[in-house]
């Protein structure tokens, strides 16, 4: 009988070795000071603050020069694992620097450093959704119009926004079936969720919708943005 985790916490892999200043600066996006914080000690906090989550696995760039070294965030387990390349070689280095703490029936979570302003209430209805669903995503439906361009930025035509979703995370996936798809996969920059991974391995994750507020910062207007979202939820969620 598989163990389906309905009440144990569950480990969350954070992939931040992004090497993107896209900004222009020197700072990589992760550690971009949001209300005087790095945006990463932000995203961390949010999730150790979590009652669901049991500890906190940070993927850092090689040389990552800007980590402040931390070994707990509130009580929980703060470890660190070197990335790769990619997102995808990032998020299999955590589930590999993972291998002695969970056990493949248990479930883990992948959360973007990039976004700090994930709500506690999505993170629990993932979990409650999820588990039983055996493997889901944070997601928002489309709203706008879409339009495929060509190379001239012409209307080629209008795609259909119906069924269409945002995927978002954090995802949820059984330790054991997301590390054997990523390395299926063969990681790179072609995988760009681990939905996409569990996908091509044949699985069918559950889309669970999830708030729209949970940008992934990657403009400079996206970091304001993140700065006014961050005092309202701090409130709210
Ligand atoms: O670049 P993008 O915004 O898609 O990155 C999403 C997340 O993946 C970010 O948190 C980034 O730091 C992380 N990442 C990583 N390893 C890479 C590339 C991106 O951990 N090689």
């Amino acid at each position: 009988m598989p163990n389906t985790n309905t009440d144990a916490n569950l480990w969350c892999i954070v992939p931040a070795a992004g090497r993107g200043a896209r900004f222009g600066g020197e700072i990589p996006k992760q550690y971009l000071p949001i209300g005087g914080k790095p945006m990463l000690m932000h995203t961390l906090t949010r999730l150790a603050m979590h009652p669901r989550i049991a500890g906190v696995m940070v993927v850092l760039a090689p040389k990552d020069a800007y980590w402040a070294g931390l070994g707990s965030l509130r009580g929980k387990p703060v470890r660190t694992a070197t990335g790769g390349e990619e997102r995808a070689d990032s998020v299999l280095a955590g589930l590999r620097a993972l291998r002695e703490q969970v056990q493949d029936s248990q479930f883990i979570l992948v959360h973007d450093a990039a976004r700090p302003c994930v709500r506690a209430a999505d993170i629990t209805r993932l979990i409650e959704l999820g588990v039983p669903a055996g493997g889901a995503l944070l997601a928002a439906p489309v709203r706008d119009t879409l339009k495929r361009a060509g190379t001239d930025s012409r209307v080629v035509l209008t795609e259909p926004r119906e069924a269409r979703w945002r995927a978002l995370t954090p995802q949820l996936f059984r330790y054991g079936e997301l590390s054997a798809a990523l390395e299926a996969a063969g990681g790179g920059a072609a995988i760009t969720d681990e939905a996409m991974a569990m996908e091509r391995a044949g699985h069918r994750p559950l889309l669970v919708e999830g708030s729209d507020d949970n940008i992934k910062v990657t403009t400079a207007a996206d970091v304001t943005l993140a700065e006014f979202l961050l005092t309202r939820t701090a409130q709210e969620s």
